[in-house]
């Protein structure tokens, strides 16, 4: 269906990126996302999607109370809904914000990869920040974590990292867009600075969470 009047006035400003034409944004508008976790990066991002015009967002995870956020992203944008629980969902994108670097993280990739999913993990630590976007053959979340010289203790008091929710948004928002991945290294993000740096990561050896990614594809 093709972009109304008034929507071509509210993506204005995304339509005149080069390349983000008015069938990227119609894929944006018919776009399912699941956003897993808690935070306020993970709050930020779903703001960001909802205002990017992703057409439904479904929010999982741990929270005491989701309809603040429902109603902030409603009254930011009437095309987006935003829904509480991801059960039987079958979404285009998976956006995991657990401050999980452990089993389970390793557990929710291996899932996205066996469906075929995009997967993008967030990790907060004091002063850092690291986004990475999964493929067939990575290392687990715990690897990727130790190649950025941190430790799942680390990730128990994060500090001012907010701005790794709306990075996330712009990352799902390109490839939901049909513009492609902009990176499958991780992007480890100084904080102080607020810029990114892509960093290589690589299995430990003999990683039992590694073995088991690789196992469930
Ligand atoms: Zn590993």
């Amino acid at each position: 269906m093709p972009l109304r009047d008034d929507q071509i006035r509210r993506y204005a400003r995304q339509l005149v990126m080069r390349d983000f034409t008015g069938a990227a944004q119609e894929c944006l508008l018919k776009s399912r996302v699941l956003v897993y976790g808690e935070g306020p990066p993970m709050d930020l991002c779903v703001l960001y999607l909802a205002a990017a015009g992703v057409g439904d967002i479904h929010l999982s995870g741990v929270r005491p109370s989701v309809l603040d956020l429902i109603w902030r992203a409603a009254a930011l944008n009437p095309d987006c809904r935003v829904h509480e629980g991801g059960r039987g969902l079958r979404p285009d994108y998976v956006i995991d914000f657990a401050q999980d670097a452990g089993p389970g993280a390793a557990r929710r990739a291996a899932g996205a990869l066996r469906a075929g999913l995009p997967y993008l993990k967030v990790l907060r630590a004091a002063g850092a920040a690291i986004m990475k976007r999964w493929r067939e053959g990575d290392p687990c979340p715990g690897c990727v974590l130790n190649a950025a010289g941190l430790k799942q203790t680390d990730l128990l008091n994060p500090g001012e990292t907010s701005v790794s929710g709306p990075a996330a948004a712009a990352f799902a928002t390109l490839e939901l867009a049909g513009l492609g991945v902009p990176t499958h290294n991780a992007l480890l993000m100084d904080a102080d600075k607020g810029a990114y740096r892509e960093l290589a990561a690589t299995p430990l050896p003999e990683c039992i969470m590694c073995a088991e990614l690789a196992d469930g594809r």
